[in-house]
């Protein structure tokens, strides 16, 4: 975890800084970089090639912390349309006890958790439309983790839907003291969970700051996972966990078809390739829209060597 992370991200909350950084060239292009289009018609060839190079992916509307319920309808009308889409171009043909190469990632934030008075409820009947959406077309669905505020309001939110829909995925954060707890808990049958590091400014009251000590976390968190009996989906791209999850799998017996990789699009493009190649599921997390600032900052303040650009920008360039 770059150290310089929290500064970035405070940064990256001003007002000023949005303004600057969303009207520059320079953003234009690292934006392409982690976010290849704002539009399903943009989308469409990206996830094509990607399916092609024989990864799988998972989809992402981008856009969060929606306070205008009108907003959180439009986007869940966006991505039943999505939905659609992926399932008419072919794009969402599940096989039995495999991985389905479709998947799409809800932000719970998005779809109206943050509304005041009974936002979580909200959200929860958001999310039933697109996962009743999802089921008739053959496609996965995964909630995001956000700040460490929503993680009670999204597991239970994923607890009440997964009767209903029980390949229903959720990310789980190793950062979080808390997430040992919770990978222990979605540690059973059918149960699919995104293992991350986590990517929000968080006090140390609740998470890990050092990055031995986030690492150390994931490495346990996995192994529950991993010895466990569901789905564990492994999203990182540091080099010692991808390993580390291959020697879990081995100790615990797993199959090929009973985890999968995850990474982000625009990061480590070689290493996907790779581990799919050897025959492994590799899942990319494909962001698309034009409310692309949030999930930008993020992956700047996780990437010390994007910093020059950043602090360009910081300083009225
Ligand atoms: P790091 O130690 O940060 O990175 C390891 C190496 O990966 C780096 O040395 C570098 O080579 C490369 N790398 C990592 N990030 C970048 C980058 N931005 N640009 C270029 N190279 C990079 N976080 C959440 O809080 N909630 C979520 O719901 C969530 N969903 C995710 C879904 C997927 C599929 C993935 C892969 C990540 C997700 N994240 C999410 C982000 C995650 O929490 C981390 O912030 C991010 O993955 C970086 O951590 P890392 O494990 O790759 O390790």
């Amino acid at each position: 975890m770059n150290p310089l992370r929290p500064a970035i991200l405070a940064a990256a909350a001003s007002p000023r800084m949005k303004r600057v950084l969303t009207g520059t060239k320079v953003t234009a292009d690292i934006v392409r970089r982690f976010v290849p289009g704002e539009s399903r018609a943009e989308l469409a060839p990206v996830v094509r090639a990607l399916l092609d190079s024989g990864r799988l992916i998972s989809v992402d509307y981008l856009g969060e912390n929606t306070t205008d319920r009108a907003r959180a309808e439009a986007t869940v009308a966006e991505y039943l349309s999505l939905i659609n889409e992926l399932a008419a171009a072919d794009m969402a043909v599940g096989s039995d006890g495999a991985a389905v190469p479709v998947e799409v990632s809800v932000k719970l934030s998005a779809l109206g958790q943050a509304l005041p008075g009974d936002g979580p409820a909200i959200a929860t009947d958001n999310l039933r439309v697109v996962c009743t959406k999802a089921a008739e077309a053959g496609v996965w669905v995964t909630v995001d983790a956000e700040d460490h505020t929503t993680t009670d309001a999204t597991l239970a939110t994923v607890r009440e839907l997964r009767p209903e829909f029980p390949w229903l995925g959720a990310v789980l954060q190793s950062y979080l003291h808390r997430t040992l707890d919770d990978c222990a808990e979605f540690a059973g049958p059918g149960s699919r969970i995104r293992l991350c590091k986590g990517a929000y400014r968080e006090p140390a009251t609740v998470a890990y700051q050092r990055n031995v000590e986030v690492t150390d976390s994931y490495l346990r968190c996995l192994e529950t996972l991993m010895r466990g009996t569901g789905y564990p989906m492994v999203a990182t791209h540091d080099p010692a966990l991808v390993l580390a999850a291959e020697r879990m799998v081995a100790e615990t017996g797993r199959g090929t078809g009973t985890f999968e990789h995850q990474m982000l699009y625009g990061v480590r493009d070689a290493e996907q390739l790779r581990l799919a190649a050897a025959g492994h599921a590799m899942r990319v997390y494909v962001p698309y829209g034009d409310d692309w600032y949030g999930y930008l900052t993020r992956r700047l303040a996780e990437r010390p060597a994007n910093l020059r650009f950043f602090l360009r920008a910081l300083v009225g360039r």
